[in-house]
């Protein structure tokens, strides 16, 4: 018999019994490949000659459980537009099982829309191919983007429909994570005063996240640290190249400091900071500019799962003083975020370290001239660039009056002279490896998936991701791809949870 084409380790499974479902994927009558990750499989340590065929679509659509797989829904909660349920869980995913990468790294294998599980509540379990594509191509814009982020290892075509409002091809993601851990998971059994169970999914999310803190004193505070910091980063990424998640419910939110589950996101076009997208989000709770806010709140809904954790068995006293330590991290969240935010923005600007108050206030205000001219938040920082090796006029192009940047033009430039030379095509050269030309455009994902969806035309999906593999390049071949959609569509341009 064939070797496995995945070296499965599943320490979920094993070491967490009680923390999920053991389930099988659902068959479907007709499976197809219809997106393969080479470069990832290839990473992961895969075998691409057998799943880049036959086999491999059986293996993604769910017909083929691979040996050594165990596939499983996990359990967890989550806080969803501020309100709790206690059980949501893998409802359309099963984790098939773990690899380690060819960098020693722990990756989490998952098919997202295999099938009803204990957890589905009313739902079918399915997914469409629209959403699952499009799940695709922004996690693979992300990563090309140096943003943490859930990977696409596959898509199958299932030759099945699924009926949302209407019927559409369906389809199954594969879906690679650092660890499928969520804010919610600690909610699931915190809910149900399992501090047994908050302690053994700490110590695995230690183990797996943070092995170097494994068996010192303070382990959970220090974990609650440290998912504070990396969604701190996290969000000055996404702050810093226009993404609005759109669902940041604390199931959405991950231990690891991954970006996932790519559902109603969107990117910024012209700068906006109120931008909502989502059109459940009636509130503004997931606005762009609240996402860091919002984090912070998520992060609050972890810390009160683990305040038993970091009390201890200390007794009397001990919960008001962990109420406290745990506070202060949750307090301490925006400094991390500010610092990591004016970190990349001073790169997006080709500053070198400067004073910082000067340097806020000096990003703040290019923002708001974005803002009040309309202009596009992805080609204003590129054409930054431009100014930057001594080519102004592209800039002032996307401006309404061509005059208005010039005052604060006049101030980025003399702030670069700080020992740089502000106009050089070395510094440009650096802000255009931060600053993307190519960005997952809303219209141009919409014209992708609409094609694949409604024609089986494939050909606009793989155009634009090859496209978005290579954001900081600007060629013949991607300039379609920089250019933003007309302002009446992105004003009308709303976006729907991937069920
Ligand atoms: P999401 O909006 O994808 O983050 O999902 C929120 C919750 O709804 C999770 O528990 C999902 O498993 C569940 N869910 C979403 N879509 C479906 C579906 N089609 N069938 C069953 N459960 C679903
Ligand atoms: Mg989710």
């Amino acid at each position: 018999m064939a070797a496995s084409p995945f070296q499965f380790d599943n320490t979920y499974a094993r070491d967490l019994p009680g923390f999920y479902a053991p389930w099988k994927p659902a068959s479907v009558p007709s499976p197809s490949l219809l997106f393969f990750n080479l470069e990832l499989a290839l990473e992961l340590g895969l075998d691409p000659d057998v799943l880049n065929g036959p086999e491999g679509a059986a293996i993604f659509a769910g017909n083929l459980v691979p040996e050594g797989a165990e596939p499983l829904a996990q359990a967890y909660a989550g806080h969803q537009f501020g309100a709790f349920s206690p059980q949501l869980g893998d409802g359309r995913a099963l984790l098939l099982g773990e690899v380690i990468d060819r960098l020693g790294r722990r990756r989490d294998i998952m098919l997202k829309g295999s099938g009803r599980t204990p957890f589905s509540r009313g739902g079918d379990g399915k997914a469409a191919l629209g959403p699952m594509l499009r799940e695709v191509l922004i996690a693979e814009a992300m990563h090309a983007l140096g943003i943490p982020t859930t990977r696409a290892l596959a898509v199958a075509g299932t030759g099945e429909p699924v009926y949302r409002q209407r019927p559409l091809p369906g389809a199954v993601l594969t879906r690679v994570a650092a660890s499928h851990l969520r804010v919610g998971t600690f909610e699931f059994f915190s809910a149900r005063s399992e501090t047994q169970r908050v302690r053994q999914l700490a110590d695995y999310a230690l183990a797996r996240h943070d092995p170097e803190l494994v068996g010192t004193p303070d382990r959970y505070l220090a974990l609650l640290q440290r998912v504070a910091q990396r969604q701190a980063a996290l969000m000055a990424q996404w702050m810093n190249v226009g993404f609005i998640h759109g669902v940041m419910n604390t199931d959405n939110v991950t231990i690891s400091g991954e970006t996932i589950d790519y559902g109603p996101c969107a990117f910024l076009e012209a700068y906006n900071p109120d931008a909502v997208f989502s059109s459940i989000d009636h509130g503004g709770r997931y606005a762009y500019s609240n996402q860091p806010l919002i984090a912070r709140w998520g992060l609050a809904r972890l810390a009160e799962t683990l305040l038993p954790l970091i009390a201890g068995d200390e007794g009397q006293g001990a919960l008001s003083k962990a109420i406290g330590q745990a506070t202060e991290v949750i307090d301490a969240f925006p400094e991390w975020y500010a610092a990591a935010l004016l970190r990349g923005q001073r790169e997006k600007l080709g500053l070198q370290a400067g004073d910082d108050q000067e340097d806020r206030a000096l990003a703040a205000d290019w923002l708001t001239l974005l803002h009040h001219h309309r202009v596009d938040f992805t080609l204003g920082w590129r054409r930054l660039a431009d100014a930057a090796a001594g080519d102004e006029r592209p800039l002032r192009s996307l401006f309404p009056q061509p005059q208005a940047a010039d005052a604060w033009l006049a101030r980025w430039r003399s702030r670069g002279e700080g020992g740089q030379a502000p106009e050089s095509g070395e510094r440009a050269e650096r802000m255009r490896r931060v600053n993307p030309a190519v960005i997952p455009r809303n219209h141009r994902v919409e014209e992708a998936l609409s094609a694949a969806s409604e024609q089986g035309d494939l050909a606009p999906f793989r155009r634009l991701l090859t496209a978005l593999q290579r954001p900081y390049d600007e060629t013949q071949e991607q300039a379609e791809y920089t250019e933003p959609a007309r302002a009446e569509v992105t004003a009308d341009y709303r976006t729907f949870c991937g069920t």
